[in-house]
């Protein structure tokens, strides 16, 4: 997954326990690993090697040796999935993907499911792409969850989180999350996480674990939904594998690998302007987002930068999201994280995000945090979006009720009335009126 979710002692325990620690690994061994996928030669040669280490790192082993010098890239790998494959039935792996196939139910009929049929579509159809003969094993859901995330499932579920869609600029840096997805898939991580989890914990944490898949998403609370993804996290062995099987992914499709590198760059920046020290983000509290990790992508877009014409689709991206950007920001801001939001607005500006929207939605932002001077912050901002670009009609309903706080009554009215103006039908006219109303008197 790309995020990490909450902070409990016992997910703690489980990331020791599964050995995050760095070792000889290196990003550029997973990308060559990841092309050895279309190599029958390669293929077989790995399949003999696979054969080695089960006799000599098998599951039920005590994980001491892993302990002691956790894992190099290879030294508890499973075969990557083939297409179509589904496991026995009297495996772990059945009943893992059992669970998830309940919880995949679940997620159907979430109310947190966006649904839109065009979105969907252009998701999807990117997905295949990468995936290529396990196309038809993925299943994708976008679902309207404000933070930075997307997550896969042994089963091939694969959630998309808006939070992660507001804030990519271009389907290069879709395809970066998604074939990183795919990555964890095709290496069954989920799979050694859950036998990690198992070898190394009490029966207790087992239980967690199954309540957990059992609860989510269906629960549709954003704290089981994190409860969830922090279950399904990975250590740094499994995201730098993904990271190279997804880089692979995107090569194939001539994506520019240089957007990975440029994402994880946004998210640092980011995580950096959150001052709320007390109340990090999951993602960001869990998961520090890694220098190393943006400095290794960089390394391999820099040696791969010429081999191609890259491609990087911020029009065809801009077409699908843009006409959810409203809802998103909306679903952001009422996170209160206002110094990250802040943030992501500077850098969604410079990505030529209309500016009528990013100047109302600073507004927004100042008049949601309501601190010394904000209301009169609201005010410029308001203007400046209303002179810079064309902003939502809702502009003038939150300038009225930023200017009824400061009792500029008259103005106030004035506001609302243009609200009104511009959208009659609006859901909350009658309200609006009755304000009007009432300054009138
Ligand atoms: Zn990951």
């Amino acid at each position: 997954m790309i995020r990490l979710g909450v902070t409990a002692a016992f997910f703690v325990t489980l990331s020791v326990l599964t050995g995050c620690q760095t070792n000889k690994a290196t990003y550029k061994d997973a990308f060559d690993q990841a092309g050895k996928r279309n190599d029958p030669k390669a293929q077989a040669e790995m399949k003999k090697e696979l054969e080695e280490q089960k006799k000599t790192a098998a599951w039920a082993e005590p994980r001491r040796a892993h302990l002691d010098d956790p894992a190099p890239l290879s030294a508890y790998r499973l075969e990557d999935l083939s297409p179509g494959h589904r496991p026995s039935i009297e495996t772990d792996e059945a009943g893992l993907w059992m669970t998830m196939d309940r919880s995949e139910q679940r997620l159907k009929t979430s109310g947190r499911l966006i649904k839109d049929p065009a979105l969907n579509a252009y998701v999807r159809d990117l997905t295949c792409r990468l995936a290529g003969p396990h196309c038809k094993d993925i299943r994708v859901y976008i679902l309207r969850i404000p933070y930075f995330n997307a997550t896969m499932a042994p089963n091939g579920v694969m959630q998309v989180w808006s939070g992660a869609l507001l804030r990519l600029r271009n389907e290069a840096q879709l395809a970066t999350i998604l074939s990183h997805e795919i990555g964890h898939y095709l290496r069954r991580h989920s799979l050694q996480r859950y036998r990690d989890i198992v070898n190394k914990s009490g029966a207790l944490v087992v239980l967690q674990f199954a309540a957990a898949l059992a609860g989510a998403p269906g629960a549709g609370d954003i704290a089981a939904l994190a409860l969830l993804a922090s279950i399904q996290s990975y250590n740094r062995d499994q995201e730098r594998e993904a990271d190279g099987y997804g880089l692979r992914l995107m090569y194939e499709q001539s994506y520019d690998p240089g957007e990975a590198h440029e994402l994880w760059s946004r998210i640092l920046k980011e995580s950096d302007a959150d001052k709320d020290k007390k109340a990090p983000d999951p993602f960001f509290a869990s998961h520090p987002p890694s220098v190393e990790r943006r400095d290794a992508l960089k390394d391999i877009a820099t040696k791969l930068s010429g081999e191609k014409d890259w491609l990087v689709n911020r029009e065809a991206y801009v077409a699908a999201v843009s006409p959810f950007w409203q809802q998103f920001l909306r679903d952001e801001l009422k996170l209160g994280k206002f110094d990250r939001s802040m943030a992501l607005l500077e850098t969604l500006a410079e990505d030529g995000m209309e500016p009528g929207l990013t100047g109302f939605f600073k507004g927004e932002l100042y008049r949601l945090r309501n601190g010394d001077g904000d209301y009169a912050s609201a005010l410029m901002a308001y203007e400046e979006a209303l002179n810079s670009g064309q902003p939502p009609a809702e502009l003038h309903r939150s300038m009225g009720l930023v200017l009824r706080k400061l009792k500029r009554v008259e103005d106030a009215r004035g506001a609302f009335s243009k609200y009104l103006l511009l959208k009659p039908d609006a859901k909350d006219a009658e309200f609006i009126r009755m304000f009007i109303d009432g300054e009138n008197s």
